[in-house]
């Protein structure tokens, strides 16, 4: 649903003032139970990626609902609302009072896409999926760690000595690249981008303000981050990703892309842009954006695969 500026910055006032007031009336008064804290994940940056975000207006009828340090994003419709990502288990009930906060049900949640598999993306989706209701949708890699509840060793960051757990998703529908999944008017298309993990995935939409259209990119984590011993180009085992991941990296900036969000908002500045965004200035409209997020990524990649060349080991990561 179209969603004009100036009502998205008085909304934003209203909600602020509601934060306020209403913050710890969330859990009594949310129709759908409240997605559990499940399985709590440590890790060295779950705690500040944890961190409370009030949700805001990206752009149309697309919103940041996620934490402070792992993006969530509702695309809301008349028919029913699609949610990004489910961040860490314990940001579940933060993503589910976010999207209530903005005027949502969380019952309105009828699909839920995943971007890459990975503890602190796809942590939350198991709970969200029982709080809503919803199909849960991810390419095939991705769908195949979602029911397992772990990675495997195709991923560069599995560890056999800890592996990671998520909370499994019992249903989850396959998507292939170049599938366009739809909830009323809302058309969100899949795009395979390899390379972080197996079944990585970016999805792209369009959100309307009065009769001003932007594409709307979800760009998947293209950081080459592995656990030590596994290389990119090949080698203990594995096959040698560069090629695709380099595939995936160019895909991204090639994408119709006005918008650019990301699986962590730092790495598309989304919290520096919503500081500075106005009613008639929206610093999220860049159609330099992906190209750009693309750039950082192949300057990351090609350090990689120097250091691999160079040190014939595999660098540790997160
Ligand atoms: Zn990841």
């Amino acid at each position: 649903m179209p969603f004009p500026r100036r009502l998205a910055a008085g909304m934003k006032f209203l909600l602020l003032c509601a934060a306020f007031l209403e913050t710890p009336a969330f859990a009594a008064t949310t129709a759908s139970p409240l997605a559990e804290d499940e399985n709590h994940v440590h890790c060295d940056n779950c705690d500040a990626w944890n961190e409370p975000q009030a949700p805001f207006n990206i752009y149309g009828n697309t919103w940041y609902v996620g934490t402070a340090g792992l993006s969530a994003i509702l695309v809301t419709g008349p028919k029913g609302h699609v949610l990004l990502d489910g961040a860490l288990p314990q940001s579940a009930a933060q993503i589910q009072a976010n999207i209530k906060a903005l005027g949502f049900r969380i019952r309105d949640v009828k699909l839920i896409l995943n971007s890459h598999e990975h503890f602190d993306h796809a942590g939350g989706i198991a709970a969200l999926q029982r709080a809503s209701g919803a199909v849960v949708a991810a390419s095939a890699a991705g769908a195949r760690v979602l029911r397992m509840g772990t990675a495997g060793s195709d991923d560069p960051q599995f560890d056999p000595k800890s592996p990671r757990h998520i909370p499994k998703v019992a249903k989850v529908r396959e998507v292939g690249d170049g599938q366009t999944l739809r909830v009323g008017t809302i058309a969100i298309t899949a795009h395979a981008t390899p390379g972080h993990t197996p079944g990585a995935t970016t999805w792209s939409w369009t959100s309307c303000e009065a009769s001003q259209c932007r594409a709307v990119v979800y760009a998947d984590s293209l950081n080459p981050v592995s656990s030590d011993g596994f290389r990119f180009s090949g080698g203990n085992g594995q096959p040698d990703i560069s090629a695709s991941f380099a595939a995936s990296i160019a895909t991204l900036a090639a994408l119709p892309c006005d918008i650019v969000l990301s699986t962590h908002p730092g790495a598309s500045q989304t919290m520096e842009k919503q500081a500075t965004q106005t009613p008639t200035h929206n610093p999220f409209v860049d159609p330099s954006s992906c190209r750009s997020y693309a750039a950082v990524a192949a300057g990351k990649l090609k350090a990689r695969l120097d250091d691999e060349r160079k040190s014939q080991v595999g660098a540790a990561g997160h």
